[in-house]
């Protein structure tokens, strides 16, 4: 019964709460969702989507709009992804995160995680989780968003 509820719970949509927040939550939630008894949850319902604030200008996913990191958190645009340009973030929400692997990169050996926005599933990019170069290690828990992926969205102009 819970497990039907939760089924449920993700197809609420998506602007039914939160309203305006600009938190630094992120990705990844690991595991499966805490227990709670079942009247607890119907008052409290779960949402999977994270809002940014309308006040700053965003990027949000292409394929399905789910809002994806402030151009406030945007470190660098000078990064090479698989398929093009990419940028990289600070701190990104409504991204889930795949298992770490060791990759060989332009520059050098890391430890990474393909990310994927938990919306629509597309594979956006990857996170660093370890550097094993001290030049490198500025980049160790942030994330590689291909610009493919990417839209701008609220007051660019
Ligand atoms: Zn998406």
């Amino acid at each position: 019964m819970c497990v039907a509820w939760v089924l449920t719970a993700h197809l609420l949509p998506p602007w039914q709460a939160l309203g305006s927040l600009c938190s630094p939550w992120a990705a990844p939630r690991v595991g499966p969702l805490p227990l709670a008894p079942a009247m607890v949850r119907i008052s409290k319902p779960k949402t999977f989507q994270a809002y940014l604030d309308d006040c700053h200008r965003r990027y949000s996913c292409a394929h399905c709009r789910a809002h994806l990191a402030n151009h406030d958190d945007l470190i660098s645009k000078s990064f090479q992804g698989s398929q093009g340009r990419a940028y990289l973030f600070n701190s990104v929400v409504n991204v889930g995160c795949g298992p770490a692997e060791e990759r060989v990169l332009l520059t050098g050996l890391h430890a990474v995680a393909d990310i994927h926005c938990e919306n629509c599933k597309t594979t956006l990019g990857w996170k660093y989780e370890q550097a094993f170069e001290s030049s490198q290690k500025y980049k160790e828990g942030k994330y590689i968003i291909e610009l493919n992926h990417m839209i701008k969205d609220n007051g660019w102009d």
